[in-house]
């Protein structure tokens, strides 16, 4: 298993070629260029021992777990278990606070959910916090995800329950004067990280407003979970959702933090095998969380690797991820707003960024400045990026996005910043 042999120091260049070396992806070409890779807010690359990980799991251990009574079987519910630990430790909890999902929008529909009342009467005192009816309040913001959006609309259109959204200004900041907490709101759903504007959402208001009125908060941590260390007792949300693509690991895992007293007493989202203590033709008596939460057969080989995936992480630490990006990120802002014709998006906001930032160029689309880009071998998002209200917030209807990684290099993000010198002199 390779991994990442580096000091405490911040990362340097010779680290992030250490670090390159063990992402295969990262050496080869596209359309004759080598890959310039700057997607990663989309879905990041997987390290050799992410694959090996897996792999490993699939050669020796593969069978269902929580079931049989065989040997591989217990093996693998034992790694199966510690990777659960693993995620949990990562972000603060303890291991039964964590919820397997196939991804963070799993994770925010499994959460939304349970305010459909299903769980009134059935679980004790701490089931009435998700009592909603007319006249209740959801609070959410315009820059949000759609992931982070809709399960919330659907959710007012199922109790009558009214969608508050925290609007942002010109710039794209949050107008957390116009915040709209109240003691109707149930619930506070917030981006850690916007997924267009790469600034991190000042959270200590959201939540001592959500506090004072008794109303839990869940923190969409897709895009900071990967960048930033992340402490979710320190923070003091109720519930947060991640991807594992989005941090090394793989497609199709994901992971819901709930508190405890919370997730007991909340409903099963999916119902099935693997959840239950006894059956009867007409009832079901459910496992107490994190498996109440955990219908059918898991995502096994995937879990062990986003557990590699964070253990890969750990080992080049956190903090220096964080301070490697916020350096790339400000190249890539500092270098876009340089450049005639630019409109970077949230240039405006004075706010700590992760390595992620998107921009307009008036009169040129971004899927022409997305295949411009992508014919020298730089990867890049293009379109609204599941966010349209904040695209039509700030009067565009798609942006081009470029995000970074551990794995980023500042020669990545100038080769980037040439681009779109080119793309501008080309169409203009
Ligand atoms: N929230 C944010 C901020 C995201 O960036 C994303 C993915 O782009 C999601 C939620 C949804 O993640 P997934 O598609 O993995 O469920």
């Amino acid at each position: 298993m390779s991994s990442p042999a580096i000091t405490d120091a911040p990362l340097t260049e010779a680290d992030v070629q250490r670090i390159r070396a063990d992402f295969p992806i990262l050496q080869t070409e596209v359309n004759g260029h080598p890959l310039v890779y700057l997607d990663s807010g989309a879905t990041s690359q997987r390290p050799l021992a992410v694959l090996d990980a897996e792999r490993d799991f699939v050669t020796t251990l593969n069978s269902a777990v929580h079931r049989g009574a065989h040997t591989l079987a217990a093996e693998a519910t034992e790694v199966f278990e510690d990777a659960r630990g693993t995620v949990a430790r990562f972000i603060g909890a303890d291991d039964d606070e964590i919820v397997w999902t196939s991804n963070a929008t799993e994770a925010i529909n499994l959460v939304a959910y349970a305010f459909s009342n299903a769980s009134v009467g059935r679980g004790g005192p701490e089931a009435e916090r998700f009592r909603l009816s007319e006249g209740d309040e959801i609070v959410t913001t315009e820059m949000e995800h759609h992931a982070n959006l809709m399960p919330w609309q659907e959710l007012a259109a199922r109790t009558g329950a009214t969608l508050r959204v925290i609007p942002l200004d010109d710039d794209g900041a949050l107008r957390l004067d116009e915040m709209q907490i109240s003691e109707r709101t149930k619930i506070v759903a917030v981006t850690h990280v916007s997924n267009v504007l790469g600034v991190i959402t000042p959270l200590a208001p959201i939540v001592a407003a959500a506090r004072e009125v008794g109303a839990l908060v869940l923190l969409d941590a897709c895009q900071s979970a990967p960048h930033l260390p992340l402490d979710v007792r320190a923070l003091d949300v109720d519930f947060a959702v991640l991807s594992g693509h989005k941090m090394l690991g793989p497609t199709g895992i994901g992971a819901l933090y709930g508190r405890r007293e919370l997730l007991a007493a909340m409903p099963p989202f999916l119902t099935g095998g693997s959840m239950i203590t006894t059956v009867t033709t007409t009832s079901a008596a459910y496992l107490p969380p994190p498996q109440r939460f955990e219908a059918g057969t898991q995502k096994v080989s995937q879990a062990v690797a986003l557990a590699a995936a964070i253990d890969y992480l750990s080992a080049v630490g956190m903090p220096r991820i964080a301070a490697h990006e916020a350096v790339l990120g400000q190249r890539l802002v500092d270098g876009l707003a340089a450049i005639d014709g630019v409109r970077v998006l949230g240039a405006g906001i004075e706010l700590p960024r992760v390595g992620l930032a998107s921009f307009d160029v008036p009169g040129i689309h971004s899927h022409d400045v997305g295949q411009f880009l992508d014919d020298r071998g730089i990867a890049v998002r293009v379109g609204h990026h599941c966010a349209q209200p904040l695209h039509r917030r700030l009067g565009v209807t798609a942006s081009t996005r470029a995000s970074t990684y551990l794995y980023s290099t500042e020669a990545e993000v100038d080769a980037f910043l040439d681009g779109v010198r080119s793309t501008i002199e080309f169409f203009g």
